[in-house]
């Protein structure tokens, strides 16, 4: 089961504005794509918007390809499925992908971890065959889990430890859309919305000399139902939460954000978490990256990994105990819903 609640409510809300450019008006335009299991919404206005909007398209579609690991064509699963310890050219991009991956595993104790590959499949998230797998299973993937067991070797060559596999799929769209954001810049797009079903980009701020306002869905209410609205105008924003995907089994809800510790769903206490940076070449794929780490960090873990200054990012964090925390860095820009209850916390 998914949800499409973020992409939903920023096209709401941007749905208002018709026209860019001042004198010279022009509409923003706008394409759907459907791509990595993802409704996706672009929108965009000022410079060659056509051409802007068919190239993302194109390159959407590619990625989707290149990066998915149930393409039996990909880079992906041919290192996925090469012989242990057999160096894989799967070139420069994926390579590159691969190794800000491992750097993202480092900074946050290995809580994002592309290589949980064979235990997000045991419990049929790759195939949507859902099942509880037994402990003594995960115990044996997990042996094949961890950073340790990708090797980056020569030139733009990867290798996997036995039994290892990798699946990208916690940071493909973050990596989409910073392509996205090269693709605008390059076609001198002034405004624009990129929605790639929970991480989004938006440049140039509204029609109305305003910035963008980018909805925060609840994760407790219907797809729609906001926690609260975020203002940016040159920003990434990604939000991971156990209600995007999930099953239901004896009563027992199990969603697709995997502990690499116990090869279970990540039981940290936050039901979503929402990873805000500038629109800086690189940071969709951080605050993707990150969004799916502090998820399975949980609170304090995540503050403390914002307040440690690694990286330059900011926090919207909703707990299971009725909570809404916003870190200083935005809080000026970020307004809780009422409607949602929650009792709201500026972090600093
Ligand atoms: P979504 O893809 O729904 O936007 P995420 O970016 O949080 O959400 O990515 C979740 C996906 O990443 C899962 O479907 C799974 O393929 C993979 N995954 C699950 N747990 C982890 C983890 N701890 N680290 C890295 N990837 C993960
Ligand atoms: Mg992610």
């Amino acid at each position: 089961m998914k949800r499409l609640g973020a992409l939903l409510a920023s096209l709401l809300l941007a749905g208002s504005l018709t026209a860019c450019g001042g004198a010279a008006a022009q509409e923003m335009q706008s394409v759907q794509v459907f791509a990595m299991d993802t409704v996706m919404g672009l929108q965009a206005c000022g410079g060659e918007t056509e051409a802007a909007l068919a190239a993302a398209e194109d390159e959407i579609y590619r990625l989707d390809e290149a990066l998915s690991r149930t393409r039996e064509d990909s880079a992906v699963s041919r290192l996925n499925s090469a012989a242990a310890g057999t160096p894989v050219d799967v070139g420069e991009e994926l390579h590159d992908l691969i190794a800000r991956a491992l750097d993202f595993s480092a900074a946050t104790d290995g809580a994002f971890d592309i290589t949980l590959a064979p235990v997000s499949s045991a419990w049929g998230f790759t195939e949507d065959v859902y099942r509880v797998p037994e402990d003594a299973e995960l115990a044996a993937l997990l042996a094949c889990v961890g950073a340790e067991h990708v090797h980056l070797e020569e030139g733009t060559a990867v290798s996997l430890d036995q039994g290892t596999r990798i699946d990208l799929g916690a940071i493909a769209k973050g990596y989409a859309s910073d392509r996205m954001a090269a693709i605008y810049q390059e076609h001198g797009i002034t405004h624009g919305i990129v929605d790639l079903g929970g991480n989004t980009w938006v440049c140039g701020g509204n029609l109305e000399g305003e910035p963008w306002q980018i909805g925060i869905q609840d994760p407790a209410r219907p797809a729609g139902s906001l926690a609260g609205i975020l203002e940016a105008s040159d920003a990434f924003a990604v939000t991971s939460g156990g209600y995007q995907r999930y099953f239901e089994e004896n009563g027992q809800v199990y969603h697709h954000i995997i502990d690499p510790a116990t090869g279970r769903p990540a039981e940290s206490g936050l039901t979503s978490v929402t990873v805000v940076a500038d629109g800086t070449a690189g940071n969709g794929t951080m605050c993707d990256a990150l969004s799916t780490a502090l998820f399975v960090m949980g609170e304090d873990r995540a503050l403390e990994l914002w307040r440690s200054g690694v990286y330059d990012f900011d926090l919207i964090l909703v707990t299971e105990d009725g909570r809404l925390l916003a870190t200083a860095g935005i809080a000026d820009r970020f307004r809780p819903d009422d409607s949602a209850g929650y009792a709201y916390e500026v972090v600093s």
